[in-house]
């Protein structure tokens, strides 16, 4: 089947879409090809300074609509996600790499994330508080106020959901910086929701500078919250400058994802479920398993068996059925693992599978080979730093302790993974590990209702679920007499 790049590339402020004409442009590449696949344009000062304006007066507007209108515009984009899912898919393939068959899920999530926010938004319960007869003291939940959101690319459209779908749900206004090499997949996001009904100045789209457009964005007294996705160093920088506005933050950073197999568990199961969650997006997703600390009976087998199934993955173009795992989103993504692979061999560890470029359908795509590096030693810089790409990493251990010691090794604490069929051991590592989410026996760690995001460098706030649309909302005690 066919596949066009069927999207119209703008910036979307106060109702009209903005073209290139008088702006600057950025390239979109697709990774599979190294074609361009079309201009981006970019915002200027006086855009921005629009979008804010927009947004200023599209919380005024949204927060005073009832919970049934966000409802019945958040339930009416997660229909129209779900009815245009072939056409948004192959645009998220096309433009970051993702096979489709994980683009569609994609499109899945967000539209499930909709929906679970179309039913929570009814849910929004202030307190009353018990006081004396003739008085009345009431704790109430409002809307923050405008949001900046800035996303990453490597879930062009999970994550603008995430984001849109709380502020929206919650009341804010919204200023969506989708990532500039996926920007495609966030503007049809957007358009279900405004095809849904959603007014105008509710919900702007820009591209730009990132640096720039988040500098000016936090500089203004219009913006009351932000929200970030991507890496740890950038995370913190939009802190400092949220902290010059006392703006709030939700920060979803990078993780190291440690994996523990020990030597009880159910190796096949094991196998099947974390060689498919390592290898989802080309490895390039934040909470990725990266760390397998295998319990030492069990090391050997579990290498060979794990690099004999990722040996097997079929790589090429993602809108091709077969193909399991698609390029890295950008040339950054290769040089970044080649660095690191190096780096791993030259402290003493050695190659199980993989371990370079290509194995995919193009020599102009940004292709890596499904790689295992084994006997990883400490000191190697892919031991500490997110290696964001298809690279899984072992090393054997003795004992539970010297597992969580290792788990909890490191500044991160996104996701974590654990296989026992000891059903104490599973208890114990659920409260030992210092970790936003944790999978016992699965690789399923989200999910619309649930809670996602880290401890410690990895972030903090939760987006999904609840708490997702709580963090779009502040408390207000109202005393009466
Ligand atoms: P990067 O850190 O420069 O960019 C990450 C994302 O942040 C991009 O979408 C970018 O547009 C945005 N960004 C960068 N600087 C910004 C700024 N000053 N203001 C606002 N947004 C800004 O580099 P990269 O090469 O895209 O990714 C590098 C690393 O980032 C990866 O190796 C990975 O560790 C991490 N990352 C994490 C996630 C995640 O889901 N947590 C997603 C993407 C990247």
């Amino acid at each position: 089947m066919a596949h066009d790049y069927r999207t119209a590339l703008n910036l979307y402020i106060d109702g009209e879409r903005l073209t290139v004409a008088g702006r600057s442009v950025h390239r979109v590449i697709n990774p599979a090809t190294g074609d361009t696949l079309a201009e981006l344009p970019l915002a200027t000062a006086q855009d921005l300074d629009r979008a804010l304006d927009t947004a200023a007066r599209g919380y005024r507007l949204w927060r005073a609509r009832p919970a049934h209108d966000r409802s019945r515009v958040l339930a009416g984009a997660s229909q129209l996600l779900r009815q245009r899912i072939d056409q948004i898919a192959a645009v998220a393939t096309m433009e970051q790499g993702k096979p489709l068959v994980e683009a569609k899920a994609e499109v899945n999530m967000a539209a499930n994330l909709f929906e679970f926010y179309a039913a929570e938004v009814h849910r929004l319960y202030g307190r009353v508080l018990v006081r004396p007869a003739g008085t009345l003291s009431r704790v109430m939940k409002e809307p923050v106020g405008p949001v900046a959101a800035f996303c990453p690319w490597n879930f062009p459209l999970g994550n603008p959901a995430r984001k849109l779908g709380a502020a929206i749900g919650a009341g804010c206004s919204i200023i969506l910086k989708p990532a500039e090499e996926a920007p495609g997949s966030a503007i049809e996001v957007l358009n279900c929701l405004l095809d849904a009904g959603l007014p105008k100045e509710v919900a702007s789209c820009v591209f730009g500078v990132p640096d720039q457009v988040s500098r000016h964005l936090l500089a203004s007294p219009i913006i009351r919250k932000v929200s970030f996705t991507g890496s740890v160093a950038v995370g913190k920088h939009l802190m400092k400058l949220a902290a010059d506005g006392a703006k709030r933050t939700t920060m979803e950073l990078g993780g190291h994802g440690p994996v523990l197999v020990f030597d009880d568990a159910d190796v096949d199961r094991a196998l099947d479920l974390l060689v498919a969650h390592k290898f989802r997006n080309a490895g390039q997703v934040c909470i990725s398993p990266t760390r397998f600390h295998v319990q030492e009976g069990i090391y050997e087998r579990f290498v060979k068996e794990f690099s004999a199934r990722a040996a097997k993955l079929a790589v090429g173009n993602g809108l091709e059925a077969q193909h399991q795992m698609g390029p890295m989103a950008n040339p950054r993504r290769p040089d970044a693992i080649e660095g690191f692979v190096a780096n791993a061999l030259k402290v003493g560890a050695r190659i199980a599978t993989g371990g370079e470029r290509g194995g995919g359908t193009n020599d102009n795509g940004f292709f890596f080979r499904p790689t295992v590096l084994a006997d990883v030693p400490l000191e190697a810089r892919v031991m500490n730093e997110e290696p964001f790409g298809p690279i899984a990493l072992m090393r054997p251990f003795k004992t539970f302790d010297d597992a969580i010691e290792q788990a909890n090794r490191l500044p991160f604490g996104l996701a974590a993974y654990c296989f026992t069929e000891n059903g104490r051991r599973a208890l114990l590592l659920g409260d030992a590990i210092e970790s936003g989410m944790i999978g016992i026996n699965t690789t399923v760690v989200a999910g619309a209702d649930s809670p996602f995001g880290g401890v410690k460098d990895s972030g903090h706030g939760s987006e999904d679920g609840p708490e997702g649309l709580r963090a779009c909302m502040v408390t207000k005690a109202i005393h009466q007499a």
